[in-house]
């Protein structure tokens, strides 16, 4: 993979005032600002759904969303590449698959990784298996589900993720398909959660000290 093919977030990016957008009233005050527009989601996923189709049209492949963080992104994605096998003659014939995986409290990654559905991986035994994520941090989270995914021996494994954070902690472990690398900084919404909130927000944004409070346990 080539992080030069995904659209750098620099680490100076303020980010859009809230009140240029909408967003749900009842977060009102627990946003710092609109991070990545929704729109700007949808047409890099469009993109990203065009590379896929380019390297992986004409084989069966099985789409492992990785919930819940990964739904929205994984949903969209199927949809565009749908589309464009409408629109082209190549055709990209998908199973999809979930899987679900649980490492973060407030905002900080915790050491123990909770996969379930692990036990129905064996159907990826001998298949294209692409992985949809929504954000890689350090990297463990998806070291841990390759190497369960690996031990089904597919014949094929392609990782796409959403979004990608420059950490210099991380384990350098890079998806084939990035949509965005940003700053390391917590992000919300679009399926990204805090404690199970701001799932229900459209745009990625960055959450205020207040919402981190609010919604703490
Ligand atoms: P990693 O193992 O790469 O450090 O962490 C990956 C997981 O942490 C992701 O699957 C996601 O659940 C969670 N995560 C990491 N960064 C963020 C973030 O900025 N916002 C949210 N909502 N979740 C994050």
């Amino acid at each position: 993979s080539d992080l030069s093919c995904a659209l750098q977030i620099p680490d100076d990016w303020p980010g859009y005032p809230l009140d240029l957008f909408t967003s749900p009233e009842h977060y009102c005050e627990d946003l710092e600002c609109v991070y990545i527009p929704h729109g700007v989601i949808m047409d890099r996923t469009e993109r990203l759904a065009r590379n896929i189709m380019d390297d992986l049209g004409d084989h069966d492949i099985v789409v492992l969303c990785v919930l819940k963080g990964g739904y929205q992104f994984c949903a969209d994605l199927v949809d565009c590449i749908k589309v464009l096998c409408r629109h082209s003659n190549k055709t990209l014939p998908m199973r999809v698959d979930f899987i679900r995986l649980k490492s973060y409290l407030n905002d900080q990654s915790t050491e123990d990784l909770h996969i379930e559905g692990a036990e129905n991986l064996s159907v990826l035994s001998g298949k294209n298996v692409l992985i949809v994520e929504a954000i890689v941090d350090t990297g463990k989270t998806m070291k841990t589900l390759l190497d369960h995914v690996e031990a089904f021996s597919p014949k094929m494994i392609k990782v796409a993720g959403l979004l990608v954070k420059r950490v210099p902690s991380g384990t350098g472990y890079l998806p084939d398909y990035v949509g965005f690398e940003i700053p390391n900084r917590f992000v919300v919404g679009y399926a990204l959660d805090y404690n199970e909130y701001f799932r229900d927000l459209n745009h990625i944004c960055v959450i205020s000290d207040r919402g981190k409070q609010k919604y703490k346990i």
